[in-house]
């Protein structure tokens, strides 16, 4: 057995009692979550699988799904069209930050935050606010490679509470980004954030993207090849928020985090990687998220600017895991405790 599926139920058992962090509560559905669940999953590009703990536990997808929405905009706009209505820099805002909206740019700075997805979900192709929900829904399924549905209390709950993300939508209409369709955009966007998901399926889909586009499990194309680079740019300069500078300087993976509590990030040609576990810090990113993800990058040299390993796959890190683990690790892994 080699020792990468072993440090994965070690970081399990290192974090599971992490309690730091709480659940969204802007989102009264959300509060329903249960604060012990916990899951990893990873997902190789040729397929293979590692997992624990509550990886088949569903929940909604949240702001991980601006990753794939903006990747369907790509698709339906071309880069050029999409750079002139949404940009891609980094705010160092929070996700959900209105003033820099009006006092700046007049135009949402990236697309995984709120101003930047809901002007994004004003781009998507559709003849009616059906079609483009089925197409949105088609979209996810490739990436998945099974059915989904979107939990309706949740939606109905965002829906109702919104006022923020409501407010944001004006300004765009205001700054002639999206066209005058309000309520049918926010629907759009609340119910891409309701899509139901559990942690299995956020590493299938990440691993898509690790994959040139091609679900590694169901082997179907889910996005061109050629935007792929696109979505990871800005997963890696923008995907966690006001914490996404720290992250690529600890972490160096792209990757997107949702208030519901999961994380995925993307090894480009080897892996994708989800964490699941529901209690989150004041910038809506997961604390056992976030652990987990620092680990695993030094632990295995996954920070994209980590020096290079021998060419390899995934798997065959582990057999250099002798010398991997030897690192100085920020979390000892007692390999007797492993199971
Ligand atoms: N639906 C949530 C919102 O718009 C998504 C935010 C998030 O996951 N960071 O506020």
């Amino acid at each position: 057995m080699s020792d990468f599926p072993e440090f994965i139920k070690f970081l399990y058992e290192e974090y599971r009692h992490l309690n730091s962090g709480s659940l969204a509560s802007y989102i009264p559905e959300l509060t329903k979550a249960d604060p012990n669940w916990f899951a990893i999953s990873i997902v190789t590009k040729e397929g293979e699988i590692f997992e624990i703990g509550d990886h088949l536990q569903n929940f909604t997808i949240q702001s991980i799904s601006k990753v794939f929405v903006y990747g369907m905009a790509l698709e339906d706009c071309d880069r050029e069209t999409l750079l002139e209505k949404i940009g891609v820099e980094p705010t160092g805002d929070p996700f959900n930050s209105v003033i820099r909206l009006d006092e700046n740019s007049k135009r949402p700075d990236n697309p995984m935050v709120n101003a930047g997805a809901i002007a994004t979900a004003g781009l998507i192709k559709g003849s009616n606010a059906t079609e483009k929900l089925n197409r949105m829904l088609d979209m996810f399924r490739r990436y998945i490679g099974h059915d989904v549905f979107i939990d309706a209390p949740v939606f109905m709950s965002e829906r109702a509470t919104g006022h923020r993300n409501r407010a944001l939508a004006n300004l765009l209409l205001n700054f002639d980004i999206i066209e005058n369709n309000i309520e049918e955009i926010l629907d759009f966007y609340f119910q891409q954030c309701a899509l139901v998901v559990n942690c299995h399926d956020l590493a299938v889909m990440a691993a898509t993207l690790a994959n040139r586009g091609i679900n590694p499990i169901a082997k179907k194309q889910a996005v061109k090849p050629c935007y792929v680079r696109d979505i990871l740019s800005v997963m890696y300069t923008c995907g966690m928020y006001n914490y996404a500078g720290e992250w690529a300087y600890r972490v160096g993976i792209p990757a997107k985090s949702g208030v519901s509590g999961g994380i995925i990030g993307v090894i480009p040609d080897r892996a994708g990687i989800a964490v699941f576990s529901p209690l989150i810090d004041s910038r809506g990113n997961s604390v056992r998220g976030i652990k987990v993800f620092e680990a695993l990058s030094d632990q295995f040299n996954l920070h994209l600017f980590d020096s290079p390993l021998p060419k390899c796959s995934f798997l065959d890190i582990s057999k250099n895991s002798e010398e991997l683990i030897s690192k100085p690790l920020k979390v000892t892994f007692d390999k007797s405790k492993s199971l």
